[in-house]
């Protein structure tokens, strides 16, 4: 027989799924794969039961209702102060993971380059690949995860197509500040590359940051790609409602790939991430409001534990480094043996590298967007596991 697609064959099973399905088998809490144990707010909720119940449940727009695309301009308008035109620049997805693939797929001729920021979220690099993107890989380094400008730099060249990045930024929590961004976008200038910036985290952000779209920087109008999810913006993982924002020559390419990718996502859900993107001010401050308190409140636990936890400015996450537990295996085995012996589940951060051989083995991540009940839960067995 003939094989498969081999950069498909030589994939494995993304973390998230081996963790999650490690975690069901020891009943462990799950402080792995990122998901809030909350039910969301009421009202999308409603919305999108109501629409379930009384809309009509048939074909939507190829580019998504209007109501959901409107609301996406209008949300832009809002936080980034941004001019979007819903009915060229905005197109609904199915997940920030389906508007990730169809910017890659609808940008990449194979043999272009494109540079990208690890740690990375596991489904870039094999989607660069199969789109025959050369990957150019930069690395932050922690604790800081400062960007290294001079290896940015070098990373960029005349076959650049595009950079793919992430603020804020899963797993290592890092919110790029606008000079950052700032340097990011000269590149895109000076190589005449786009920028495709995966912004589902733009709400989880503490401490007074401030989420800043690479689109609002002069110059990158025309040459970014924003997205976002209504899973993460309304702790709502399951909806797999995602929506990318570029100018109407940039969509093009996009909006041709989603049309045979999935053509459409369900209309109720996008009516009901239209009525959340409409709440009031106040419910996305008190978004990132609670999640700050847990963030403190499971930071502050690991801590207590002998974790060394790294700072946290944004998305669901903190990185802990386990080497002053005493424990001597790897990040993967570290959060193998917490599940299996202490019940709790974290994820491994050599998973979001190319090469988990060639990265930090002594991180791992764990997800603090959940109730407290479920995380003291949690912290209560790390410190009788620990402690003893
Ligand atoms: N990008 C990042 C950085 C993520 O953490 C996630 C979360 N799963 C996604 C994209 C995918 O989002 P969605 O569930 O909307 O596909
Ligand atoms: N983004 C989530 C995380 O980083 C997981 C998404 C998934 O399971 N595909 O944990």
């Amino acid at each position: 027989m003939k094989s498969a697609n081999s950069i498909i064959s030589g994939l494995g099973t993304t973390v998230f799924e081996v963790m999650s399905a490690l975690a069901r088998q020891h009943q462990s809490v799950n402080l792995g794969q990122g998901f809030p144990d909350d039910k969301g707010p009421e009202e999308v909720r409603a919305a999108a039961a109501d629409y379930l119940l009384n809309g009509h449940n048939q074909y939507p727009p190829m580019m998504g209702i209007p109501e959901l695309r409107q609301a996406v301009a209008e949300h832009a308008r809002r936080f980034q102060g941004l001019d979007v035109d819903w009915q060229s620049e905005v197109l609904v997805t199915s997940g920030a993971t389906e508007a990730l693939g169809d910017c890659l797929f609808g940008l990449i001729e194979p043999g272009d380059e494109v540079v990208l920021i690890e740690p990375l979220y596991d489904s870039y690099l094999p989607m660069v690949r199969r789109a025959g993107g050369i990957p150019k890989l930069v690395r932050l380094e922690p604790p800081t995860w400062r960007l290294p400008r001079e290896e940015l730099a070098a990373a960029f060249s005349a076959r650049t197509k595009l950079i793919l990045f992430n603020t804020p930024m899963n797993p290592c929590s890092k919110v790029f500040d606008r000079e950052e961004l700032g340097f990011i976008a000269g590149l895109c200038l000076k190589h005449d590359a786009f920028a495709v910036c995966d912004e589902v985290y733009e709400h989880i952000i503490f401490d007074d940051l401030r989420h800043v779209s690479l689109m609002t920087l002069p110059g990158m109008r025309e040459r970014t790609v924003r997205i976002g999810s209504a899973g993460k913006s309304f702790s709502l993982t399951g909806w797999k409602v995602g929506y990318v924002t570029a100018a109407p020559e940039l969509m093009k390419p996009i909006a041709k790939t989603h049309q045979f990718m999935t053509f459409t996502t369900p209309p109720n859900l996008q009516w009901g991430a239209a009525t959340g993107l409409r709440l009031g001010d106040g419910y996305f401050s008190t978004l990132a409001a609670d999640m700050q308190r847990k963030r403190d409140r499971l930071a502050e636990a690991l801590s207590d534990i002998g974790f060394d936890v790294l700072p946290a400015e944004g998305t669901y996450f903190v990185t802990t480094d386990f080497r002053p537990l005493g424990f001597n295996g790897t990040d993967e085995d570290f959060c193998r043996h917490i599940t299996v012996e202490a019940g709790v589940t974290a994820v491994p951060v050599s998973a979001f590298y190319d090469e988990p051989g060639r990265a930090p083995r002594h991180f791992a991540r764990f997800c603090f967007s959940k109730h407290d009940e479920t995380l003291a839960r949690a912290v209560d067995r790390l410190d009788r596991h620990f402690r003893r």
